[in-house]
């Protein structure tokens, strides 16, 4: 991708209101993907690639890149159409999200994970009125939703839960200490992971939808990581209340199994792969500048792009096929069953696996070709940020963890192809 800088009057006067919701009375929502993508295209070029150094050097939130996403309409792709959203497949979702980060893996890692929480509430509270006017409302007010299902003592089980939900009448209060919490300090609401109730079992769940106004959220650890720095991501105690209306029906191992394990691995795939395009795309401008120097040779690290060229490709298929899958699976009962067969649960372990493996792998190749100008952290074609950023896919759920499962499916699963 070739960075253009024009930098346009958001650019310009990048502040904290910009963060503040925008109403959609004004602005028409880009129904069609196309246009979404190009938004988000233009937002990648002249925002989110411009603030990528800053946001990683200082470990802040993009929130200039949030910002242009807001204003685009682009947090509500996910959300239904008859609800005023731009109805997005998943492989759609997916295109957006890798785009976004060959400019800034961590505003990409942002979009994907406020992308599955939407996800969670579009495809799991679809009957529910709450959570149908809550999706008019994010249209409306571009909401951005975080993530809490990590949690102290769980270590990194996201189908186990120690914290519960305690009811009483219509209202609910639900206290947690999350050990990972990305921008939770800066959205409107946070889907959170806890026992139905007092006396459930650790892996009898629901998903809570938690408003930012209804909470409140202590630091309790810092986040000052290699990589992905710009997501925000420290522990958080949380204590909040709210309406039961705001627990998303169903038990989280439907919500889980059908949406939110799907959506994560395929769109965090589908940025590592960005990620590791930005990295591919810098080494092949470096091939080429070789070549120009010496007209009428090959440069000898032409080879080495070809083959890392491939490994992208790969990785690229990967991600974009199990996007299709997902996508060609009715919404019916029946057909949606298919999500809690093994077949499915070990092609998105495989898939997660193979592609937050592949991601530090790639950028590495890439920084072979390009050599210390990919080194230095001053240069235009470094590729430091890349590489701590691919390095986070493969701890995003423990890819240990991840195996064990496999594993343990694999004793019993037969493949019938
Ligand atoms: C950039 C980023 C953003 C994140 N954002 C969020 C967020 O918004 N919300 C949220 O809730 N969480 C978030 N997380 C947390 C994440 O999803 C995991 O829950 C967390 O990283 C797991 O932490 P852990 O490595 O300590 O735990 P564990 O999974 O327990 O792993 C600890 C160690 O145990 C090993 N291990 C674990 N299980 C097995 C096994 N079965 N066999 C062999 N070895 C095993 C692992 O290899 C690892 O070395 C984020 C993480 C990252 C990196």
């Amino acid at each position: 991708m070739s960075i253009i800088f024009e930098a346009d009057v958001l650019l310009k006067h990048p502040n904290k209101r910009a963060l503040k919701h925008y109403s959609t009375q004004e602005i028409k929502p880009p129904r069609s993907f196309s246009k979404l993508l190009a938004s988000v295209r233009k937002i990648t070029v002249e925002v989110a690639a411009v603030h990528a150094a800053d946001v990683d050097h200082q470990a802040r939130f993009p929130e200039e890149t949030m910002a242009a996403l807001r204003k685009a309409l682009v947090l509500s792709a996910a959300v239904p159409t008859h609800l005023g959203g731009a109805g997005c497949t998943l492989l759609e979702l997916a295109q957006l999200c890798s785009t976004l980060a060959q400019g800034c893996g961590s505003s990409a890692m942002v979009l994907a994970m406020h992308f599955i929480q939407v996800g969670c509430i579009a495809r799991h509270g679809q009957d529910d009125d709450f959570f149908k006017d809550y999706l008019r409302d994010l249209v409306k007010h571009q909401y951005l939703l975080g993530s809490m299902t990590s949690e102290v003592g769980t270590y990194g089980d996201t189908r186990s839960s120690i914290c519960s939900v305690e009811r009483t009448d219509d209202r609910f209060i639900l206290n947690k200490d999350a050990t990972t919490g990305s921008y939770c300090g800066f959205a409107d609401g946070i889907l959170v992971t806890t026992r139905r109730d007092h006396d459930a079992a650790a892996n009898d769940q629901v998903l809570v939808l938690v408003r930012r106004e209804d909470c409140t959220l202590k630091q309790t650890t810092s986040w000052d990581t290699l990589g992905m720095r710009g997501t925000c991501s420290p522990g958080f105690r949380l204590e909040s209340a709210g309406s039961i209306k705001q627990i998303i029906p169903g038990p989280y191992a439907d919500s889980s199994a059908r949406t939110m394990v799907p959506f994560s691995h395929i769109l965090w795939a589908s940025l590592w792969w960005g990620i590791s395009a930005d990295a591919v795309s810098k080494a092949a401008n470096f091939v080429r500048g070789q070549a120009r120097d010496k007209p009428g040779t090959m440069p000898p690290t032409a080879t080495r792009l070809a083959e890392v060229s491939m490994q992208l490709d790969t990785m690229k298929n990967n991600w974009q096929s199990a996007a299709q899958a997902f996508d060609s699976i009715a919404p019916d009962a029946t057909s949606q069953d298919q999500f809690a067969s093994m077949a499915w649960a070990l092609r998105m372990n495989n898939l997660k696996i193979s592609c937050s493996e592949a991601a530090p792998q790639i950028v590495h190749r890439a920084l072979q070709i390009v050599g210390i100008m990919g080194y230095k952290n001053d240069s235009p074609l470094s590729l430091g940020r890349q590489y701590r950023d691919a390095l986070s896919g493969s701890l995003m759920i423990s890819n240990d963890r991840v195996a064990a499962k496999s594993a343990s499916m694999l004793l019993v699963y037969k493949d019938v192809a």
